[in-house]
Parts: C-alpha cells; structure tokens; sequence
C-alpha cells in the first residue's frame, strides 16, 4: 500500500501514548496530546492535585463538585463497580496505596493493615449527586482510583477531538489500550493489525495479530506490574474480596469492543471471572468480544465477530 503513515508519540499517563494518522494534521495532532493532557491532569491520583485527589482529600469530611466530564467517567465506574460478580471497583484506592505495585515501595503489606483497609474499599459508600455534580467519600481514608478505566474514557474521547477535525481513519495506543478508528488504509481488506504481546516476554514478542476495523483492543495481565517475592508473583490488579492480587488460571484477558471505556472495565472484570464463568458472561455481551490467555499456555477466543486472530505461537493450543 503506499498510505503515508505519519506517527507521533508522548509520554502522558505513565505511559507512552502513540498516535497514527494518514494525513498531516498537526493542529489535530496537538488538540489531540492536549486533552490528553488535560484529562490526566483532572483523573491521576499519581499527583498530589486533580479533581480525582480532591474528592480523596475530602474523604469523610465532604462532597466535592467536579466537572461533567469527571463526574460521568465516575458515574460508570460506579455502576460497573456495583454490577453483580464484578471484581472491578472504583473505590479500591486504599488498598493500591498500601500495594505500591508498579511504584516505588512496593511490598506484601501486614494482613491486619490489608483487612483494615479492605472495608474502606466499598463503592456503596461513595455518594453521587446528579444534580450538583458532587462526589463524597463518606468514611476517611476512602480513596477513589481510576487507573483501571482512565486510559480507556480518554482514548474514546479523543476519537472524538479527531472526528471534529474530519478524521476518521486513525490508530492511537494509550499504552496497551488501543483505539482502531475506522478503516486501515494499510492492507488490503481495510482491517487493522494488532499485536497480542506475549506475556513477560520483550514487547514485540508476540502471541499473534487481531485483525479489527473500527474497535478497541484493551488487554488487562498480570505481566505489566508486578513484582516477584519469595517465587510468587504480586501483579497490580487486586481482588476486592481478599485485598490481595486477583489469584486465578490467566495470565490475560483482552477485549475487543466498540468503545474502550467498556474494553478496559470488562478486561478487569472478565479478567477477575476466569475463563469459564468470563466466557458466561461473555454470552451477555454480543457486541464484545475476548481472548483470554491461560497460565497453561491456552489462547481461548470468543470473537463474535468482532475481530479475527493469527496465531504466532506454536507453544499456545488456540481453543475457539
Ligand atoms: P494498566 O494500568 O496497565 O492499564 P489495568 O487497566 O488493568 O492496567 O488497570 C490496573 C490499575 O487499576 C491498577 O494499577 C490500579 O490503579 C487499578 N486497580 C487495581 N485493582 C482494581 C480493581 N479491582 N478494580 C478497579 N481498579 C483496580
Ligand atoms: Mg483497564
Ligand atoms: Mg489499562
């Protein structure tokens, strides 16, 4: 094909946030890393000030206004926190502070210190206001954490700023959550290519390739942060049940999906069921699709045709 693919790149949300597109648009461009920019500076609990940290500062004193924008992304992660079965949960901030995963400091914290703070991590005890705006931790030490779903929220919102600027073909990765937009003008049949990463192996060691038009591919593992005491491996997405890394068969959940909000609170989620009761649920939710990549070395697609797979590994059976 003899697209010209023209690439920009930053480090925005602790990550590396790359951007593809297929015309030179270069304010687009800078509209596009700019609400990125902005939107971390309101959602990150990795700074000491952001609408985020404001609510979390307030936490058992009072409700905090918010903007619309951090108000909605709350609102859903609420509701996807209080769905039945759902380990995601939006009010899991104490125990990822007392984890460190992924940070300096990190350590197995005292079991008292994790079942104290386990009762904190309660998303019934966060109160919206529709009306005003406001969110209110209502026990101190609460702290809301959105790590999960942020990424997803601003990579669905920046299709958006490409849309107002007549884009519509266009590839942007928020460091794993990746954004297909529209058709591929690089191959052939239109669809885009997308690496599945082979876990704790070199980044461009891969599992194979989806092939996807105009979706989202978000993966959450166990391989990105995590660290290793005494031969076991702490990775960063805790269960809110026990207060400990979510314990189970897989190694991955990705999810194919339209928007990627929904990809990134479903890869928790799917991730946190396990294959067979994540591919039950999966039975609910037609307009998703998954691969959950197994401990034991088992790649199992449910693609409802939402996306293809090639494999690139010989040493994983495929299970369809
Ligand atoms: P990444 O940060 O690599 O994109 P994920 O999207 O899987 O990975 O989100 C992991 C982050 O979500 C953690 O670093 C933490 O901030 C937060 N988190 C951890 N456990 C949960 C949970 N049970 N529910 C919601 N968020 C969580
Ligand atoms: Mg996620
Ligand atoms: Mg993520």
């Amino acid at each position: 094909m003899s697209e010209i693919c023209h690439t920009y790149s930053q480090q925005l949300m602790g990550t590396t946030v790359s951007l593809q597109l297929f015309v030179e648009n270069l304010p687009a461009v800078s509209a596009v890393f700019q609400t990125i920019q902005a939107l971390e500076t309101r959602l990150t609990v990795n700074r000491n000030h952001s609408e985020v940290m404001s609510i979390n500062h307030a936490a058992g004193s009072q409700p905090v206004v918010v903007s619309k924008l951090v108000f909605d992304l709350i609102r859903q992660a609420k509701q996807a926190s209080l769905l039945p079965h759902s380990c995601f949960n939006f009010a899991i901030g104490p125990l990822v502070k007392l984890w460190k995963i992924g940070f300096n400091g990190h350590n197995v914290p005292p079991a008292e210190e994790i079942a104290q703070r386990l009762t904190l991590a309660n998303p019934e005890l966060i109160k919206l206001n529709e009306k005003n705006h406001t969110v209110f931790l209502t026990r101190t030490g609460m702290e809301i954490d959105l790590g999960a779903i942020a990424k997803g929220y601003i990579a669905d919102i920046t299709k958006l700023v490409l849309a107002s600027y007549g884009i519509h073909q266009a590839i942007i990765n928020c460091g794993g959550n990746v954004l297909t937009i529209g058709s591929s003008p690089l191959s052939s049949n239109q669809q885009w290519h997308i690496g599945l990463k082979r876990p704790f192996a070199a980044a461009d060691s891969l599992l194979g390739i989806l092939h996807v038009q105009n979706k989202s591919v978000v993966t959450s593992g166990i391989y990105e942060r995590y660290f290793i005491l005494n031969e076991k491996l702490y990775h960063h997405i805790i269960d809110p049940q026990s207060g400990y890394p979510l314990d189970n068969e897989l190694q991955s959940v990705t999810i194919i999906s339209d928007n990627s909000l929904t990809g990134d609170i479903y890869s928790t989620i799917l991730y946190g069921l396990g294959v067979e009761r994540g591919l039950k649920e999966l039975e609910k939710h037609q307009y998703m699709g998954a691969i959950f990549v197994t401990k034991d070395k088992k790649i199992i697609i449910k693609s409802n045709q939402h996306f293809e797979f090639k494999s690139l590994a010989d040493d994983y059976q495929i299970c369809s």
